[in-house]
């Protein structure tokens, strides 16, 4: 007896949470991938499952042959540092003084799950994409904050920024600007400084364009993968109004049918903070419209897809610094997914591009050390400079390196 009340007792859990299992898949997959997951994984080239990643993972030639009769040695013999170094440092008081004195205090903020990736490669484009944005930031005197906490079971996924950001504002106050930008999104302009200038009456930038928010409600008209918040009353309030949408669950699948009728181009999926943004700025504009800005003069974020076969391009024609359409500020993998299972796109471009796009930004900050990426497909990398004996006296070509980058390289 006792033992069949177990059984029973046991196939009842079994059943609860296998339930359990298939309602959360349910809210936690978009249409997308929910049609993804309907193919065979083996023969879908947006999973990872089938992927082989030696078509992405292959490096160049081995190193040349080093000759074993010759010496090692690191570079040029240099005997007085120490004197080379006093004098640079009378030379050049007060370094870094690189951040003007009208640049507002900025904090960039990221993150990912705190769970591993599902892709076996996710992780290795995560550590890519965080290395990137230290780059950027410490080149531009902007502050750092990396979220790996689901600080609220509600807001999973891309909500997840919301309760975050909230957080973020009320602890530091001293922080004038909140820069969100998603994990897959990279710095391909390591020179551009944001024209801080042109917000001084704003809350809030976003990529977008007036035309297609307001007059079209097009759920693309902005995007919310790299964004700047300004830490006021104003953006607190404007977390408020968006965060009911955001409970998984019922009510953001709700919330997400309401937003596909209502929004132009909009497909059928749980709601998502970017169209829960198009919606408010249509229905509230008279509350909000007046301190957003929404930015397209240059790549505030840029979608990677009209922007990663042009780099060749760029390299060739134009130079780092101006951010738009001739060099991009950020490049953005929307739908990559490179730490899921499975993308909206064939994950071997992904992948490939991701590389490319990283090598493309790195390459500007490698060249501050004399160094550059054999090609943007590579990891090797190839010296770009000879070596002397007095390294202070080098300047590199973008004028990233000490005293002489001021970080006032405004567009053109
Ligand atoms: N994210 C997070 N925690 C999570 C899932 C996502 O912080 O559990 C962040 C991450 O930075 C990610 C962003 O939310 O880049 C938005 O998701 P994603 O980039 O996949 O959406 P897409 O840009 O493709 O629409
Ligand atoms: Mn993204």
């Amino acid at each position: 007896m006792k033992v069949t009340i177990l059984c029973l007792f046991l196939t009842l859990i079994m059943i609860r949470s296998m339930l359990g299992a298939a309602t959360s898949n349910q809210h936690t997959h978009n249409r997308r991938i929910l049609e993804d997951l309907k193919e065979d994984p083996k023969t879908n080239t947006n999973s990872y499952e089938s992927f082989d990643f030696s078509s992405v993972m292959v490096d160049d030639e081995p190193p040349e042959k080093i000759d074993p009769n010759k010496p090692y040695n690191l570079g040029p013999k240099i005997s007085d540092w120490d004197e080379q170094r006093q004098t640079w440092l009378q030379n050049n008081p007060g370094f870094p003084n690189f951040i003007r004195p009208d640049k507002p205090r900025v904090l960039l903020v990221t993150g990912s799950s705190p769970k591993p990736c599902e892709s076996p490669v996710g992780d290795h484009y995560l550590l890519k994409s965080i290395k990137n944005k230290i780059d950027y930031c410490r080149i531009h005197g902007i502050e750092i904050f990396y979220n790996f906490a689901l600080l609220d079971a509600e807001m999973a996924g891309f909500w997840a920024k919301l309760p975050l950001i909230r957080k973020l504002l009320l602890s530091h106050p001293e922080i004038e600007f909140l820069w969100w930008m998603d994990s897959d999104a990279m710095f391909t302009d390591m020179v551009f400084e944001i024209p801080w200038e042109r917000y001084k009456d704003k809350n809030m930038v976003l990529h977008g364009w007036n035309e297609m928010v307001y007059d079209e409600r097009n759920w693309i008209g902005l995007n919310t993968g790299s964004f700047l918040l300004r830490n006021s009353q104003w953006a607190l309030d404007l977390l408020d109004t968006l965060a009911p949408m955001g409970p998984k669950g019922k009510i953001r699948d709700e919330a997400g049918k309401v937003l596909t009728r209502e929004l132009k181009g909009r497909p059928v999926f749980e709601a998502d903070d970017q169209s829960a943004m198009v919606y408010i700025l249509t229905t509230q504009r008279e509350i909000w419209g007046d301190k957003v800005y929404l930015e397209n003069h240059y790549y505030l974020h840029g979608f990677w897809g009209i922007l990663v076969d042009n780099y060749e391009e760029y390299i060739e024609k134009y130079h780092p610094g101006l951010g738009d359409h001739r060099w991009p500020l950020v490049t953005h993998f929307v739908g990559c997914k490179p730490c899921s299972k499975f993308g909206d796109y064939p994950l071997e471009r992904c992948l490939k591009q991701m590389d490319r796009a990283f090598n493309f930004g790195d390459n500007q900050v490698l060249q501050m050390y004399g160094y550059s990426h054999k090609s943007l497909a590579s990891r090797r990398v190839v010296k770009i400079r000879n070596e002397t004996s007095t390294p202070l006296d080098v300047k590199d070509d973008l004028g990233l390196l000490h005293p002489s980058f001021k970080a006032v390289k405004v567009s053109t």
